[in-house]
């Protein structure tokens, strides 16, 4: 009877075998190519693609060779931290899509192509910056303002460096123990950027009715001063905030970097207003703009 049973398996196991084996050969190559991961040790003409757009956006992949070695892994990581994507060293889809997005935008141009401009969104990971009295955050205010800041440049052609890509201490992806203000100075300085900008909020607790948004520059340099007027004039219109004035301001970010820079304070954490308006969407979008049109306009002059 066993004999039987198994008879039926035995006559067809090659016409089995035969259909299990096409069937693989068909699946496999359709499954890679839907992955297509390049990584450390892939090569073909798909890596020499990667290295040129690497090249192109502006990241040294060594030579342009097809194989995916130490320095296109290193260039690939640089992107992704600057693209503010997961930072894998790995080219999948979603480094492709951010790789197209930048190639894109370079090739249509704008007034600020080939422009390097370093956009710090203040504080960050434990340090959450001034706390409103509704116990809202400024390092979260900052970065959402900065994120916005980045898509209007972008969308006129500059490279823009962010000092942190979500809520961390700047430098901490790469190094723990590096100093999160030194960071924030050695892109701007490492990279040539023509301008920085650092976003922050205000506080004021001896007085809540005072609104508003400011500029701190550089001392000493008029460039930077400029800067500061032009910002601070152009946050105002498009946003609404009260003009409060331009000062010299005393601090690291300003006194370290290199080329024109200033500290805006976007609004102040102790005015329930100021607040209630930097919780909106729209309303961070108006600042940003304010932020992206006056440093279109101070590069432009
Ligand atoms: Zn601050």
């Amino acid at each position: 009877m066993e004999k039987q049973v198994c008879q039926p398996w035995g006559k067809h196991r090659n016409l089995v075998l035969f259909s299990l084996v096409c069937l693989l050969v068909l699946l496999v190559p359709i499954r890679c190519q839907a992955a297509s991961l390049l990584r450390y040790g892939s090569v073909g003409e798909e890596v020499t693609a990667l290295q040129q757009s690497l090249s192109r956006a502006g990241f040294d992949p060594g030579p342009i060779d097809g194989i995916f070695g130490v320095k296109t892994e290193a260039a690939l990581i640089r992107f992704q931290k600057s693209a503010g994507i997961g930072v894998d060293g790995i080219c999948g889809p979603e480094t492709r899509a951010a790789l197209d997005r930048v190639l894109g935008v370079s090739r249509g141009g704008g007034s600020l192509r080939g422009r390097t401009i370093v956009i710090d969104a203040g504080h960050g990971g434990s340090d959450p910056g001034a706390i409103s009295y509704w116990g809202d955050k400024e390092k979260d205010f900052n970065f959402s303002i900065a994120s916005k800041v980045r898509a209007y440049l972008e969308k006129d052609g500059a490279n823009v460096i962010m000092t942190r890509y979500g809520d961390y201490s700047p430098g901490s992806d790469w190094n723990f123990w590096v100093d999160e203000l030194l960071a924030r100075v050695s892109l701007a300085n490492s990279n040539n950027a023509d301008v920085f900008v650092s976003i922050h909020g205000n506080s004021y607790p001896q007085d809540p009715g005072v609104s508003g948004v400011m500029g701190f520059y550089r001392k000493g340099s008029s460039s930077s001063e400029t800067l500061a007027r032009i910002l601070t004039t152009a946050v105002s219109r498009s946003s609404g905030l009260r003009y409060i004035d331009v000062q010299q301001g005393p601090y690291y970010v300003l006194n370290h970097t290199v080329m024109p820079a200033v500290l805006m304070e976007v609004g102040f954490l102790t005015n329930y207003s100021d607040v209630t308006h930097l919780r909106q969407n729209w309303f961070q979008d108006q600042v940003a703009r304010g932020l992206a049109e006056g440093i279109i306009q101070y590069l432009g002059r």
